[in-house]
């Protein structure tokens, strides 16, 4: 058997990037600003990087990048405040919140508060309910990035057997929900299920955002199916250097399966142009 067709995030991303430009130009012709601001509280080198990296993303398809930065030390009070002053502030369009917050700070208190319209990471719960209905909202982006991603492979979702492995709030339940909205027949599996192999087994379509690597091998997927990781696993490789892996045995997998998704290059990239397109859809 062939092996599997790669699902190139990073491709697939840069797409969509030369879409949203042509839009972010036609918003600006028309005097709207496309801006996305950011909230950082505290946090190490790591996340002024991924903040940096956030914004030469933004700038790369015309999007004005402002980071509002909180000390460490910044309350609960303190973080409330900002939210509050991007929620009024009609020049703002797009909020998003880096996590994770500080101990001392409650992220589901503030995520809650994030204007509903300028939430474009859709981590307030209306967004996320307003999935279930159906309705158009913004959608986290990283479930939106899966749904992407399955869609290019061109097959019909429809009527398909679907298993997405990991059920966490911002990805595994919207996967799940989404996919029911394209009406495939969905499983949702979590770490207590008993079993899981003879329901991966029968999957059409198979998601898995569980943080656990190694956990899909080919043994466990069905021939020719669409196979996406979402997992993201720092782990030292056997040459003795760390390395990013997903939850899904590459090399294997792609023997077996029709379609698969790499990591990295996979669901990262298109994570990253999701936000982009929700903060063009806030502004639009
Ligand atoms: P989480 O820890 O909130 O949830 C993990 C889920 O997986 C839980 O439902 C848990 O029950 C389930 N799980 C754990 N072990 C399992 C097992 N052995 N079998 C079946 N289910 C199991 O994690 P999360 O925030 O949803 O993230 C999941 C993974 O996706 C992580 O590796 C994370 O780094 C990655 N991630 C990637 C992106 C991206 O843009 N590519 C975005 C968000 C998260």
């Amino acid at each position: 058997m062939a092996e599997a067709t790669i699902i190139d995030g990073r491709a697939l991303a840069a797409k969509v990037k030369d879409i949203l430009a042509v839009r972010v130009e036609g918003l600006k012709d028309r005097g709207k600003c496309v801006r996305l601001d950011a909230v950082l509280v505290g946090g190490d080198q790591g996340a002024h990087l991924y903040a940096d990296n956030q914004e030469k993303a933004c700038n790369a398809v015309g999007i004005e990048y402002n980071l509002h930065e909180l000390p460490d030390s910044a309350t609960q009070k303190d973080v409330m405040a900002t939210i509050d002053e991007l929620n009024g502030n009609p020049m703002v369009t797009a909020i998003m919140v880096h996590m994770p917050l500080p101990e001392q700070v409650d992220a589901d208190a503030i995520q809650t508060m994030i204007d509903v319209d300028k939430d474009v990471e859709g981590v307030n719960p209306a967004n996320i309910g307003n999935i279930v209905f159906g309705r158009r909202s913004l959608v986290p982006c990283t479930a939106l990035a899966v749904m992407e991603m399955i869609e290019s492979t061109g097959i019909e979702i429809r009527g398909k057997q679907a298993v997405c492995v990991g059920a966490s709030t911002i990805v595994g339940k919207p996967v799940a929900v989404l996919l029911m909205q394209a009406e495939a027949t969905v499983i949702s599996t979590n770490e207590h299920t008993p079993n899981q192999e003879t329901l991966t087994r029968n999957a059409d379509i198979l998601v898995t955002a569980a943080g656990v690597p190694n956990l899909v091998t080919a043994d466990i997927v069905q021939e020719g199916a669409v196979v996406i990781d979402v997992g993201i696993n720092r782990i030292v490789g056997e040459d003795g250097k760390k390395c990013t892996v997903g939850d899904v045995d590459f090399e294997a997998v792609k023997k077996v399966a029709g379609f698969i998704s790499p990591v990295p290059g996979g669901v990262g990239p298109m994570t990253v142009a999701m936000l982009l397109r929700n903060t063009v859809q806030a502004a639009e």
